[in-house]
């Protein structure tokens, strides 16, 4: 029997979560690990310094009260020790998560965990204006395609698909597009303000961010009413630069 562990970074009661679910039930015994409220770009962080809590928040399902890299460390290390998944998808993010951007994602983060412990791992986001409404029922259905691929074929290791669907029905995809990372243009995103106090405070982010126009990229491909998956490689050295700076006269 296959074994699937499911995690997000929307938390637990999360409809995108639910619908994940829902969609790969069909493909073997289906397990959830997830955070027990939200933790949008908490990024890949782990939590040493504190206990951490697992409660049982149904059948297979279990809430932590950590951050996704706890929930997928915990599950595979703890849990699911003796029974190890064959699959962990992470999703579905209720946001896009595409290039840079990744690096501060939780979904993604718990893809990157279980893949540094040697799971096959998909992070998978439904890519959505603010304000618009989100719709999982497209997304859902690529999951399952997908975790029935990587079931089916594996992966390189070290190696997880990020994977970003348009907020469309099936009917309107325009295909689906193998990308590599895009550039975000980080705008002026901080909101400075005076508290009721008299103090100031800032807020990271606004939306009046844009990205760099630029064909191949998992920008490009949702904006093209297709589905972005981009492979990425937790290895982050630049080879090409290892040999400039060994050129550098540094003794
Ligand atoms: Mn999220």
């Amino acid at each position: 029997m296959v074994r699937i562990l499911l995690s997000n970074d929307d938390g637990i009661a999360s409809e995108g979560l639910r619908v994940l679910y829902e969609s790969v039930s069909g493909l073997g015994e289906v397990s959830v690990v997830a955070p027990d409220r939200e933790q949008s770009a908490a990024g890949h962080s782990l939590s040493l310094y504190r206990p951490l809590r697992i409660d049982p928040a149904g059948e297979g399902w279990f809430a932590v009260d950590g951050t996704p890299t706890d929930c997928v460390n915990l599950a595979l290390n703890g849990l699911m020790k003796d029974r190890r998944p064959d699959i962990l998808i992470s999703g579905i993010n209720k946001g896009g998560n595409l290039g840079d951007d990744i690096t501060y994602s939780g979904t993604v983060a718990a893809a990157m965990e279980a893949t540094l412990l040697g799971v096959p791992s998909v992070a998978i986001s439904l890519v959505h204006e603010n304000g618009e409404t989100p719709n999982f029922g497209f997304a859902g259905s690529f999951a399952r395609r997908i975790a029935g691929e990587v079931l089916d074929r594996g992966l390189r290791e070290g190696v997880l698909l990020n994977v970003n669907v348009p907020n469309i029905s099936e009917e309107d995809c325009q295909g689906v597009r193998i990308t590599h990372q895009g550039k975000r243009v980080y705008g002026n995103a901080v909101v400075e303000k005076i508290d009721p106090r008299g103090r100031e405070y800032f807020w990271i982010g606004g939306n009046s961010l844009s990205w760099v126009k630029e064909v191949g990229t998992d920008f490009d491909a949702v904006a093209n009413g297709c589905v972005s998956i981009t492979p990425i490689r937790l290895d982050l050295t630049d080879y090409e630069a290892m040999k400039d700076i060994e050129k550098w006269d540094l003794g």
